[in-house]
């Protein structure tokens, strides 16, 4: 495995892989840290144009050949792929641990979901079934037929670094794609060891290609005309922006954005369970999910003060520290991020919020220049404040303090984003009317983070999506594939078709 060749500098550069090759063709390199120890441990091949287009064109060059190789075929590809994925859990997770500083179960959390989707890639041959029927019109039969698009690209964030690439290209390349991917810059490692690995399962030359860039490398895929779709994940204002650059250049865009994910804590939920649930649920991964629960809105003054003792209590066990399974979460992506999320959490305290436990001053001992931030707890949130209005991506839970169920899925669909949402309670008819009037796209009962299964699809509502298609599972091959409908009839003595001038019927 091409783990980077070493510039220059005597470090590491994460390079490119084009046509089956890792290269490190770059117009400028960009520094990737360590947030545990906050020093840079590598760098990133930032590709020029000439370079993105040479993976478009590798993409191009090897799809008629991977578009008419058979279904099971491609599938075979993905079932050596899911072994090998397997079997190099260890390595992939490290490479997360380092450069996004996610703790180990959470890393191993994050591959197992993707390589569910390579499970469900697997049934290709099952999921290109289209319909046929059968003398639609006097010995006549038709049938829909699945096609691929050609070639697609993918643009991924950073806090899924195995997970959400792999929502993307197994199934596109099962579809009978070609597939060109723009990682995140910030932790580009682990992404270009799962591509490798394709080759290394039998993928041809040229069908997967990764290039390392930014705005520059995004922009040539939105616009150059040999790319048919793009799939994206990462915050709204770039997915807005991805999805009016890429249809305005005739291209089919899904593109998923941030997001503010609020959990309504009922009178009669069981305490317990919430508390726990919403521990993991707000702190896990920093906060650095677009799944994460930020918000709770405590229905009633006695619920709230009991909710707010209880998780009191217990963020005093939590452990934050580096990439081990001893601790609870680990640090944020950058230094600015970092300090982005303290200041959310200063602006709460200075418009009328109460902090309850303030993680903004945080010291792992050992580790003093980690980018870590303390699991935060704050109370008497309002829908006015920007800590509120915001996407943090950070280990900070607000409470919101509501009078009644109705009241709080008011607050809930006035917010701009619609991507998960949860309700705690005992009562299975809120509950079913909480599930069906809600403004969200992903909605837990009693369960914290309402992840759709790769057999389902994942997406939200209002500004956390933008096109018409959710990502993966039935969606996804909906996205990644164009219907076809074909009608024939084979003429014979006594079945030939008549001149007709009018709209055929059937007669
Ligand atoms: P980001 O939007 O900064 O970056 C995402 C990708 O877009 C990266 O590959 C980046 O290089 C590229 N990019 C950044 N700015 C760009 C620009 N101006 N023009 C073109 N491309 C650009 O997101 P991030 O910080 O890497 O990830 C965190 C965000 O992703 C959060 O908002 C989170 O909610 C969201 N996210 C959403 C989902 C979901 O399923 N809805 C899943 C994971 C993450």
């Amino acid at each position: 495995m091409n783990n980077g060749v070493t510039g220059e500098s005597g470090m590491k550069i994460i390079g490119h892989f084009i046509n089956g090759r890792v290269v490190d063709i770059h117009s400028r390199l960009q520094e990737i840290y360590n947030p545990a120890i906050g020093d840079v441990i590598r760098q990133v091949a930032i590709a020029p144009k000439f370079l993105v287009e040479d993976a478009i064109a590798a993409a191009q060059a090897a799809f008629p050949a991977w578009r008419d190789t058979p279904p099971i075929q491609r599938a075979r590809i993905m079932f050596r792929y899911k072994q090998l994925l397997e079997e190099h859990a260890d390595e992939i997770c490290s490479l997360i641990g380092q450069e996004h500083g996610k703790i180990l179960h959470d890393a191993a959390g994050e591959l197992q979901r993707g390589i569910e989707n390579v499970e469900y890639a697997c049934g290709a041959p099952e999921i290109l079934k289209g319909e046929f029927s059968k003398n639609v019109g006097a010995g006549i039969n038709s049938w829909s037929d699945f096609q691929p698009l050609g070639v697609v690209a993918g643009i991924t964030p950073f806090n899924f670094p195995a997970m959400v690439p792999l929502w993307m290209f197994p199934l596109a390349l099962v579809c009978g794609n070609t597939f060109v991917l723009k990682p995140s810059e910030r932790d580009p490692s682990a992404t270009l060891y799962i591509g490798q690995l394709l080759k290394e399962a039998g993928l041809p030359d040229g069908v997967f290609n990764i290039v390392n860039g930014d705005k520059d490398a995004v922009d040539t895929l939105l616009t150059d005309k040999r790319v048919s779709a793009v799939s994206f994940v990462g915050s709204t204002p770039v997915a807005q922006y991805i999805y009016s650059t890429a249809t305005a250049h005739g291209k089919r865009c899904q593109a998923l954005g941030g997001a503010k994910n609020h959990a309504i804590v009922m009178p009669d939920a069981d305490m317990e369970n919430v508390v726990s649930s919403l521990l993991g649920a707000a702190f896990g991964s920093s906060g650095e999910r677009c799944m994460a629960l930020s918000v709770a809105v405590a229905v009633g003054d006695d619920i709230a003060d009991q909710l707010v003792a209880q998780l009191q209590e217990r963020m005093k066990s939590l452990t934050i520290g580096v990439y081990s399974d001893k601790n609870d979460f680990g640090p944020v992506i950058t230094r600015e991020h970092q300090q982005k999320i303290c200041a959310y959490i200063t602006s709460a305290e200075q418009q009328g919020a109460k902090i309850l436990v303030d993680g903004r001053n945080i010291k792992i001992s050992g580790y003093e220049n980690g980018f870590f931030v303390g699991a935060t707890l704050i109370d008497y949130v309002t829908t006015n404040m920007d800590s509120y209005k915001a996407e943090i991506f950070g280990p900070v839970l607000q409470i919101i303090r509501a009078k009644t169920m109705q009241d709080a899925m008011n607050i809930i669909d006035e917010h701009e984003y619609g991507n998960g949402t949860c309700i705690y309670t005992r009562d299975g008819e809120a509950a079913n009317y909480f599930a069906d009037r809600i403004q969200v796209g992903m909605v837990g009962i009693n369960i914290p983070l309402p992840v759709p299964v790769a057999y389902h699809s994942f997406g939200g509502w209002k500004n956390s999506l933008f096109g018409d298609l959710h990502a993966y599972g039935p969606d996804g091959v909906r996205f990644y594939t164009r219907r076809k409908m074909i009608t024939q009839r084979w003429p014979s003595a006594n079945l030939r078709e008549r001149t007709e001038f009018s709209m055929p019927t059937m007669k």
